[in-house]
């Protein structure tokens, strides 16, 4: 098992090129700074509103997070429904589920207009019960959709094995709308699209300061009427949001493609399905469409670390765990195994915020999942074309920099940032109920 981003693999032979970097001074309507994929997304919506939009990135398009991701299209991302219901109840809980499942849509049309070649799937959901306190909460899951009224079929201990090929598992719930996709491959497929509506793309090109309506670059510069930074890894000389964002560390590792035999027995009913466990670094998976077993998870104590880890043990003890439950896959190889950081922060949903000194730069920082990226790209989007007057009355109040978590970032200093992000996160998964909260009406959020 080597180290290597699988999806970079795949781009062999695509036919975008590298776009150069930019050693120009231009002049635009909106900047878009980052182009995962709320980047991407930002620009392709503004693209579409007559907007004329250049685009940079540091890498190449979707070479970061969305890039290095398993590609799962689903609303679930590390906050689950009961989750959510049990912090904003149940109108609320309806809007912030609703982000992630409109994110979707906007991928999933993107690939259709486009004809974008990227592997999309429908691949329904299976979240399962790793042991008896895991399948108390698949159960609280089937609780909330039963509550927000959303299909689900659920599959008890013994009736499980009809469709995943183990009796290791206490149960599990499945859901439709949901999707696989290669994220690489859509990212240079929607950068395509772009160049072909016109955006100007510069690749390998890191904005490294910003002033007023201009941003620097190594060898150029773009002065806009509107900025949107939809950055990872932000660094301090660009924005002090920084503080709010932190990551999480999980690794992935592709197989051989599976013979038909195996196919059989990994999924019974021939539904392909996209898995996860219950387990708190939880091991997912699902197949590609070339039959590649895509397994994904870590480890606690690699999560929370403060550099990115590249050594593949913890990858191996996963795919361990994993044939474990599918001892009859002990003889498939896994060929290339990569790590990857999550950008977050503290309590799992994304930062959006209008910069204060300077009201026509907008950051979008710590989406988690490409859903939620594509919604929150499209979000600001829409910010800078004054279309959202409605949605900002409705989002922003659940992604202003300024809201309440339980350990403040000033404890940094002396418990270490990665404690302060675990607490909270924690918190904001298990304990934290903001019903009762006042919810401010504005439509910029610092
Ligand atoms: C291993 C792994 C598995 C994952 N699996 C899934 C999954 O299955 N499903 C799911 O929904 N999510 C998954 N995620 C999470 C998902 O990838 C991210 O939440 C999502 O991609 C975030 O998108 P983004 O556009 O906000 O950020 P990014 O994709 O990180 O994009 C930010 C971009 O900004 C650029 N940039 C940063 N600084 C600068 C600068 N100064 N100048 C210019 N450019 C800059 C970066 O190069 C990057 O391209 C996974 C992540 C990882 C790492």
């Amino acid at each position: 098992m080597i180290v290597q981003n699988w999806w970079y693999t795949t781009l062999l032979g695509i036919r975008d090129p590298l776009q150069p970097p930019l050693t120009d001074h231009l002049r635009t309507d909106v900047l878009v700074v980052g182009a995962g994929m709320s980047g991407l997304t930002a620009a392709w919506r503004l693209a579409l509103a007559g907007r004329k939009v250049v685009l940079l990135d540091r890498n190449i398009c979707g070479g970061s997070s969305t890039g290095r991701s398993a590609g799962f299209l689903t609303p679930d991302s590390e906050l689950e429904l009961s989750q959510i219901l049990r912090r904003y109840g149940p109108e609320r809980a309806r809007d912030l589920w609703d982000a992630p499942v409109r994110g979707i849509a906007l991928i999933v049309d993107a690939v259709k207009q486009y004809g974008i070649t990227c592997d999309l799937l429908l691949q329904d959901s299976l979240f399962v019960g790793s042991d008896a306190r895991g399948w108390e909460d698949a159960n609280a899951e089937v609780e909330a959709r039963k509550t927000l009224g959303y299909p689900q079929t659920l599959y008890p201990r013994e009736r499980l094995p009809d469709v995943i090929g183990t009796s290791e598992y206490y149960g599990g719930i499945r859901y439709p709308g949901t999707y696989g996709i290669n994220p690489l491959l859509y990212a240079q497929g929607l950068k395509r699209a772009l160049l072909d509506l016109g955006v100007r793309i510069h690749e390998s090109t890191e904005a490294r300061a910003w002033d007023d309506h201009t941003v620097r670059t190594h060898l150029g510069s773009v002065t806009a009427d509107q900025i949107i930074f939809c950055i990872d890894k932000p660094d301090r000389s660009l924005t002090p949001l920084e503080r709010n964002v932190f990551h999480a560390q999980t690794f992935l590792a592709i197989s051989e493609p599976l013979g038909s035999a195996d196919l059989a027995r990994m999924f019974p009913s021939g539904a392909r399905l996209q898995c996860w466990d219950s387990d708190l670094v939880y091991t997912y998976y699902r197949l590609t469409g070339d039959d590649r077993l895509l397994v994904g998870g870590g480890s606690a104590l690699t999560t929370f670390a403060l550099h990115a880890i590249n050594t593949p043990g913890v990858m191996t003890r996963v795919l361990n765990g994993f044939h474990k439950r599918f001892p009859f896959l002990e003889r498939l190889r896994f060929i290339q195994y990569w790590p990857g950081l999550i950008d977050t922060t503290r309590d799992l949903l994304p930062t959006i915020v209008r910069d204060p000194g300077a009201p026509w730069v907008q950051w979008v920082l710590g989406c988690v999942g490409l859903p939620w990226a594509a919604f929150c790209g499209d979000f600001v989007a829409r910010q800078a074309s004054g279309t959202a007057a409605a949605d900002a009355e409705r989002y922003y109040r659940y992604f202003e920099a300024a809201r309440p978590f339980l350990v403040p970032t000033w404890l940094e200093p002396f418990i270490g940032k990665p404690l302060v992000f675990a607490l909270n996160n924690a918190w904001a998964k298990y304990v934290q109920v903001d019903r009762g909260r006042k919810i401010p009406h504005r439509s910029d959020s610092l």
